[in-house]
């Protein structure tokens, strides 16, 4: 009998596939399970188109059956089958498959074993998988109305034989001879039933046709006797079909229950909670596609860490072709678990290719959408819901406000919400701005490190007394996060403890002015006593009762400055500070006559009172023996 063989590029590939060093070898079984399917759906719509009679949908299946003695795995369908012209030109060449097309254009530079190893991965690689976990491969096969059957046999890149063979009806049966385990390597999963259900439900769980399997089960023979006695066992063989064929997805609302979400996620997502939300949405037009997406009640233990992946599973007709798609969700949204269906997209895509698929970027893009929308519509119908949602992931919410320059500000904007100090409730910057009073110009806002602090803090005086609403801003990003945003609804952001608050009214100012001019000689010496720890001292406009705090001038808080300076880099930053002093405090009273009495006491109370203002911050004091050696001396 003659040996083909192979064409040059299919040559190529199989030595790829055999020697493959590729960990995920177990997608073969999807590659014969998806051609069997696409071979059942051939015949099935000549039928249909042909009117064809005698085929009816039911007797359609792909039957697996495994032989531990001889070592084989059968993968066999009943569909349209290949005639020898067929299996020659199928089977000894791939030059059709996109997969080769796409390698040889991506390997003009020197050839990269990697780049191999990534092939096999995206692509899955067809019929040829199958030589990743087999020594050799037979394909009988017999075309739909044709009474010649055809044996294809290959053990590899030596070529391939075609013979005449005996089948019973129309169909391939794929027998694969599966390899002897190696030191390093284990291929006796492949043989074992349990490890092949398991495969078939993870990637092919929804092809349309049933994927059945012999399953030996035990069941009790004979009851036991009596109380002390054991039942006895027997095993028996039961065929069972291991695919669920219709996907939840694909499925009407309306015949699903919630209960079916919350399983189809907790199994699929590895989740032990219910999710918060889910999003069942199907569309049809330029881009048809299901979409199954669930935001979880809480966040994973690694949400916030590097290791987290985001992406959603990506079917193209009922196939996966990728476990985790990131390009499906943006960065804000990647708490979203989920699965999206396209018949729009090959089953054959490279990622590289999928980067840049129009099809993709329209569906990402009106998932994004409705992920908002979504959101939205929680946060106005369920507020407690939207607020335990928010509790996992709004601080993701809001790196997604700071990054790429704000250019997400329009999608997050409203999703946003921060601690009010009117309740210590979430509010929403809608919430903030519709309940602002007449004339408060600025969106008012102060950083702390716990709202118990933010609540404390002086520099908040004024405002709160106005009836002014404050944020308090607790997260390291927010402060961040409001700076790229700028304005909400055209009201600007407003560090309560930086710059002027603008509180006063003219004759206010023009007194405060006037004020500060009188006692400049005094304020000049704070500023020389406290050397260089402050761009000035100031008579304060924010303060009401307590005698001292610390504001900021220019673009840096003195909040940014202990966020930024915490970050694992070299460059230091520093806020310029200023310290406020309160003139209607009784202290006030004693500097302005310290400074006519005695200089050197007013250097030290200086010092004090702005060790005092850090300790308000939550800075460290710089010398924290000599400010309690000093307020003991006072003491005294
Ligand atoms: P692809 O499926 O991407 O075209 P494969 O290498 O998996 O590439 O398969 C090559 C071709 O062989 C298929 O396009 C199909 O025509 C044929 N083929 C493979 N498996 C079967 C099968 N079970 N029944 C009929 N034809 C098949």
């Amino acid at each position: 009998m003659e040996t083909k063989q192979f064409k040059a590029e299919s040559k190529r590939l199989l030595d790829l596939m055999i020697n493959s060093i590729y960990t995920h070898r177990e997608i073969f079984l999807r590659e014969l399970i998806s051609n069997a399917s696409d071979a059942i759906d051939k015949l099935y719509y000549r039928a249909l188109n042909e009117g064809i009679s005698g085929l009816s949908r039911d007797d359609f299946e792909i039957d697996i059956n495994i032989d531990k003695d001889a070592r084989t795995l059968t993968i066999s369908d009943n569909g349209c089958g290949m005639t020898y012209d067929e299996l020659e030109n199928n089977l000894g060449t791939i030059a059709n498959s996109g997969s080769l097309k796409f390698k040889q254009e991506n390997t003009k530079d020197e050839k990269n074993e990697n780049d191999d190893i990534d092939i096999i991965g995206q692509f899955g690689v067809g019929f040829y998988s199958a030589f990743m976990v087999s020594a050799d491969v037979t394909v009988i096969s017999k075309a739909y109305s044709s009474d010649e059957a055809w044996r294809w046999h290959s053990e590899g890149v030596d070529g391939y034989t075609i013979e005449p063979a005996q089948k019973d009806g129309h169909g391939t049966t794929i027998i694969l001879k599966i390899k002897d385990n190696t030191d390093e390597e284990n291929y006796d999963e492949f043989l074992d039933s349990y490890r092949i259900q398991g495969l078939v439900k993870k990637y092919s769980d929804y092809i349309r046709y049933p994927i059945k399997m012999p399953v030996t089960k035990s069941r009790v023979k004979n009851e036991p006797k009596d109380e002390n006695s054991a039942p006895e066992y027997e095993n028996y063989t039961e065929i069972e079909t291991l695919n669920s064929m219709v996907p939840i997805w694909k499925k009407a609302k309306s015949e699903v229950t919630q209960d079916d979400y919350n399983r189809f996620y907790k199994d699929k997502f590895f989740d032990f909670e219910d999710p918060i939300k889910v999003i069942h949405s199907s569309t049809e037009g330029t881009s048809t596609y299901n979409a199954l997406l669930f935001i979880p009640s809480h966040a994973p233990y690694n949400y916030y860490t590097r290791e987290y992946e985001k992406g959603l599973q990506l079917y193209a007709s009922g196939v996966m072709i990728m476990e985790k798609c990131a390009d499906l969700l943006p960065d804000y949204f990647s708490f979203v678990k989920g699965l999206v269906d396209s018949q729009d997209l090959s089953l054959n895509i490279s990622r590289e290719m999928l980067q840049h698929d129009r099809q993709l970027k329209i569906i990402a893009s009106r998932l994004e959408k409705k992920i908002k929308s979504e959101l939205l519509q929680m946060l106005r119908s369920d507020r407690e819901k939207y607020e335990q949602f928010y509790k996992a992931f709004g601080l993701q919410l809001k790196y997604g406000l700071y990054s790429d320059y704000g250019m997400h500000k329009d999608v997050l904007s409203d999703l946003v919400m921060f601690i009010s100090s009117f309740d210590k409730k979430y509010v929403t910057l809608e919430e903030y701005v519709s309940r602002m009073k007449e004339e408060q110009k600025y969106i008012y806002f102060i950083s702390a490190e716990t709202i118990e602090r933010a609540e404390h803090l002086p520099q908040t005086e004024l405002l709160k007394e106005k009836g002014y609403e404050v944020l308090y801003l607790t997260d390291d990003v927010d402060e961040f996060a409001l700076q790229m945003l700028g304005t909400y609804n055209e009201k600007q952001f407003k560090n309560a403890a930086s710059g002027d608050l603008e509180l006063e009214s003219e004759d206010e100012k023009k007194e405060n002015e006037k004020l500060a001019e009188e006692n400049k000689e005094l304020l000049d010496a704070m500023k020389e006593a406290l050397d260089g720890l402050v761009v000035s001292v100031k008579l304060s406009t924010r303060l009401k009762t307590h005698p001292v705090c610390l504001s900021s001038e220019g673009e840096i808080s003195i909040e940014m400055e202990k966020v930024l300076n915490s970050m694992p880099t070299d460059q230091k930053v520093q806020a310029q500070r200023v310290l406020e002093i309160n003139a209607s405090h009784p202290v006030f009273a004693k500097l302005s006559e310290l400074a006519k009495t005695d200089k050197e006491k007013l250097k030290v109370y200086s010092e004090l009172l702005y060790d005092q203002a850090l300790l308000i911050e939550g800075l460290p004091l710089r010398d924290p023996v000599e400010f309690s050696n000093r307020m003991c001396e006072l003491m005294k």
